[in-house]
């Protein structure tokens, strides 16, 4: 069975005050939030405060695959759980990109989150440059080979996947509903051919420029699970926006 999640990205935006107004507003909502599993990525240094409400599953945007150590700056997974923290995202574009981390170097955080059982956000997607070649789908499949497909079935309860085309992220751009459904069918079949029916319960996410105007068509393409949502997500009224439309 697989979970549909609505998650919020904040990047690196937003205030003390304001994060605490956000999850208050999210809070005092009326609307009904059973059947949609919320998620909200914030920065580091608001998830202690984001968590002691326990209103919501509160994760981290990056994660340092040791325990401890000299890696100034750095947060490890015992000390974002020791603040309540729920998950992480790993491999998102901007850290891939801006923070040059290697393939190598997220399956490190992806085995590190295995070990401490912490569910993580797997993010993967092609440049528009790679897309024009048409080599989106090799280019997938091999971000995925390095870094997710060594896991055991038993480990993929903690695994979701965020296909997130990095043309789309941030642009306004938002892939289409076949260039979606291609990728999502085609990372469910690599997932079902490396883990059996178990890879089929994974859940898979779709970013890149969701809002409220095109949420509907992508949610009701049939192997999108949710959204990983940035801009969108920065007002709590627009990201609850977004569950009406699945
Ligand atoms: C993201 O940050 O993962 C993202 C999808 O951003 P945006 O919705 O702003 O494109």
């Amino acid at each position: 069975m697989r979970n549909k999640i609505l998650a919020a990205n904040w990047k690196m935006n937003l205030t003390a005050s304001e994060a605490h107004d956000w999850l208050v507003e999210f809070n005092e909502i009326d609307s009904d939030k059973s059947n949609i599993e919320f998620r909200l990525y914030a920065p580091n240094i608001f998830l202690s405060d984001l968590a002691k409400s326990q209103s919501m599953h509160i994760g981290a945007q990056n994660v340092h695959p040791s325990d401890s150590g000299a890696f100034t700056g750095e947060v490890s997974i015992l000390q974002l759980v020791s603040v309540g923290t729920q998950s992480v995202l790993i491999g998102h574009s901007e850290r891939r990109s801006y923070f040059h981390e290697s393939d190598a170097f997220l399956k490190e955080k992806v085995d590190a989150c295995v070990k401490h059982k912490l569910p993580f956000i797997f993010c993967c997607g092609e440049s528009l440059e790679i897309r024009e070649k048409d080599e989106h789908l090799s280019f997938i499949s091999a971000q995925l080979s390095a870094a997710i497909l060594h896991l055991n079935t038993s480990d993929l309860s903690l695994l979701t996947i965020a296909y997130e085309p990095i043309w789309a992220i941030g642009t306004g751009q938002t892939a289409d509903t076949d260039q979606i459904n291609e990728v999502h069918a085609f990372i469910r079949k690599v997932l079902r051919e490396s883990f059996s029916e178990d890879g089929v319960n994974v859940s898979i996410l779709y970013g890149g420029s969701v809002n409220a105007s095109n949420a509907k068509s992508i949610f009701a393409c049939p192997d999108v699970d949710g959204g990983l949502i940035g801009g969108a997500s920065l007002n709590a009224s627009n990201f609850l926006e977004l569950a009406s439309s699945f």
